[in-house]
């Protein structure tokens, strides 16, 4: 077993990432930052936001050489994601040295796509597979009242890079109650004509400010709803893998598909295969944790491969049986979205 990064190592460790209620971990979500080129007001305040000062963050080789060993645990499948992964430097150059591991089948990035036009190119030839979109409304005024900024145009115009380059894309909308049902059936349309799933989140507690509130959650359900009266009737398609987060429906006219994340009022968590990698290096079993294990201090202390791999498996045995958004004990995460990676 090395310590060193980048080195192949002869660590068989055979035992899956299997919890304590015998989920099986597959998915690795990794935050390569914490910063963002906009500022969604359901993930970050308007001003003053506290960034992790730059030596915080993991290296591209800590990344990989943590990949390599969570790999060897049986990861097959990455998220990158952030903040906004865009903003990273060279991420390219990171989808490269994580599509080179053993064991890495599938590499997919979350953006906002404000830098997709001048980065699909270089992320296609990279190695990464697919691409999920935030876009929220096609409405420019909107866009900019929900992100506090004015990039509307370069949105679309990073939609239509990702989609020349071949990319399987997916639109992440995440539905405020009060705000968005005008723009849940345009949205719907625009997929259906782009051959792009749309996939509706629900307004979930981990914004930066606390103003999340129950009342401001549009339901999968109310959404449906919307959809089958604005756009056309819908089906559920039987679930293919149980493990996805969203429950997916098709047009009954055959044109398109959509999903619905909804954290809130239908939990998923009994198929739960994620666990988590902060851009800080911190290991989080849950979206909604409380607690992390650092695993920074073990990457830059000297550890080998091994001890790394136990306090994987150890994060992964005490992960609970799911969050309590729905009960009276929910405690919000003490970090807000952006500073966990989506
Ligand atoms: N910046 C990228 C983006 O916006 O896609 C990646 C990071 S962002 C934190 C990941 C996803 O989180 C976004 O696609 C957005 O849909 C979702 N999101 C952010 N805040 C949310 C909230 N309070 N409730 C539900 N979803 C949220
Ligand atoms: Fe940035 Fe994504 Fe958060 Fe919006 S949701 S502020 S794009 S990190």
């Amino acid at each position: 077993m090395t310590p060193h990064p980048g080195v192949a190592h002869p660590v068989t460790t055979g035992e899956a990432l299997v919890d304590t209620f015998h989920r099986v971990h597959d998915n690795l979500r990794i935050s390569v930052t914490d910063r963002c080129n906009i500022r969604c007001f359901y993930c970050m305040p308007e001003d003053g936001v506290q960034f992790q000062p730059r030596q915080e963050i993991l290296s591209f080789e800590e990344i990989t050489r943590f990949v390599r060993i969570a790999a060897d645990l049986g990861i097959t499948k990455l998220r990158l994601t952030g903040g906004e992964p865009l903003v990273r430097k060279d991420l390219p150059q990171l989808v490269e040295m994580l599509a080179r591991l053993p064991g890495i089948r599938d590499i997919a990035l979350t953006t906002n796509a404000v830098l997709l036009k001048e980065m699909a190119g270089p992320l296609r030839r990279a190695g990464l597979h697919r691409l999920n979109i935030h876009l929220d409304t096609l409405c420019p005024t909107k866009f900019q009242q929900i992100t506090r900024r004015d990039e509307f145009a370069r949105v679309m115009e990073g939609i239509d890079a990702a989609q020349t380059e071949g990319f399987p894309v997916k639109l992440n909308a995440v539905a405020v109650k009060g705000l968005v049902e005008d723009d849940i059936a345009p949205l719907a349309r625009f997929g259906r004509e782009r051959g792009i799933e749309v996939r509706y989140i629900e307004f979930m507690p981990l914004d930066a400010q606390g103003i999340w509130d129950r009342n401001g959650v549009l339901s999968a359900s109310a959404m449906l709803e919307i959809l089958s009266r604005e756009v056309g009737p819908l089906e559920e398609i039987p679930h293919r893998d149980l493990r996805a987060p969203a429950t997916e429906y098709r047009f009954l006219d055959g044109v398109g598909t959509v999903g619905f994340i909804a954290s809130v009022t239908r939990p998923f968590c009994l198929n739960c295969n994620r666990i988590r990698l902060t851009a800080d290096g911190h290991l989080r079993y849950c979206l909604f944790a409380i607690e992390e294990t650092d695993v920074k201090r073990l990457l830059r202390g000297g550890a080998c491969d091994a001890d790394i791999a136990d306090t994987v498996r150890d994060t992964v045995r005490r992960k609970w049986i799911g969050h309590e958004i729905n009960s009276a004990n929910f405690v919000p995460p003490p970090r807000p979205m952006y500073a966990i990676g989506g």
